[in-house]
């Protein structure tokens, strides 16, 4: 299809299921791209309302449309600025719901992390908001090992992955009445990980994840093939294809490179294929590769396309 590398044989829609806006000038290189890709339709985090707007205005019917919560606003205001965001979201026009609580988070607003927790009870009235509303929340909250060995050394904001993941499947296990999208694979990618994730999958049905993040993707699942296949083939109804591409740079390799990798780890028995482009988290060590996964055309047809299309299609 399309020219594409031979190793793409998929030759179905795709359905992006995490992308965002920042700056509208760049827009269409991003969907430029994701289209010489395959894809058809994404779901877009919108940083303002004015992005959202434009976006709606020149590919009409193309997104659906998230709105961008910032976590901050719990710590800087209070539980009630961010209900107030979920109560006029319908409004406005928006399809759902995003939050970036990522530990970062906590050192830019400098806040312990024991306070304000998305799964202590002051902020149930926030989800108790996305359920009576029926609104969708795509959550980013924790981040993948690397970081917290290299970064999230400070006590004061920092604690540990484990305590994050506790927090993020507190949030699963306390709301079952609301649709949940977890961000980058639940933050769950890493080798080691995958047998908590799948008993997640097995105990909680109210969320879905999502493989934004090529490099960490990549890096990760590519890392026992075999193993992750299996993985992804079990849970194929529960994932969806994502590459948290942002518009932001006019840079036709950003966005290139992103759908390039994630569809050669997805489709492709590829070994040992250099990333093509750097990954900070192992720049000093070697280096990123793609190993792929050789998923058949109908788990391939689920990730990409039939589940964002039965969760956010209309
Ligand atoms: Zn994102």
């Amino acid at each position: 299809m399309l020219g594409l590398s031979h190793e793409l044989k998929y030759s179905g829609p795709i359905f992006d299921a995490h992308t965002h806006i920042i700056d509208t000038d760049v827009l269409q290189i991003l969907v430029k791209i994701g289209t010489k890709y395959g894809v058809e339709r994404s779901l877009l985090i919108c940083h303002s309302l004015g992005a959202k707007e434009f976006a709606e205005k020149m590919y009409p019917g193309r997104f659906v449309l998230a709105k961008y919560i910032p976590s901050t606003l719990r710590f800087t205001e209070n539980v009630d600025a961010i209900v107030r965001e979920v109560k006029t979201l319908r409004e406005e026009g928006y399809a759902l719901a995003k939050m970036q609580s990522a530990p970062m988070m906590r050192g830019r607003v400098k806040v312990r992390p024991d306070v304000l927790k998305m799964d202590s009870v002051e902020l149930d009235p926030f989800f108790e908001a996305l359920a009576d509303e029926d609104i969708p929340f795509l959550l980013h909250l924790s981040d993948p090992d690397t970081y917290y060995e290299k970064r999230y050394n400070d006590q004061n904001y920092f604690s540990s992955k484990k305590a994050d993941l506790q927090e993020l499947e507190g949030v699963v296990a306390r709301h079952p009445e609301v649709k949940l999208q977890l961000a980058h694979f639940a933050a769950q990618p890493e080798t080691g990980r995958l047998n908590e994730l799948g008993k997640w999958f097995d105990r909680y049905k109210n969320f879905n994840v999502d493989m934004g993040s090529a490099r960490w993707m990549v890096r990760e699942l590519g890392k026992a093939a075999s193993k992750s296949r299996s993985f992804l083939t079990k849970y194929a109804g529960r994932i969806l294809f994502a590459t948290d591409c942002v518009a932001y740079t006019p840079e036709i390799d950003y966005y290139e490179g992103r759908y390039k990798s994630l569809r050669l780890l997805l489709e492709s028995d590829a070994k040992s294929v250099p990333l093509p482009f750097t990954d900070a988290d192992t720049v000093d060590s070697g280096g990123t590769f793609i190993n792929g996964l050789a998923l058949s055309d109908s788990v391939c047809r689920k990730i990409y396309w039939e589940n964002a299309e039965r969760l956010y299609g209309h």
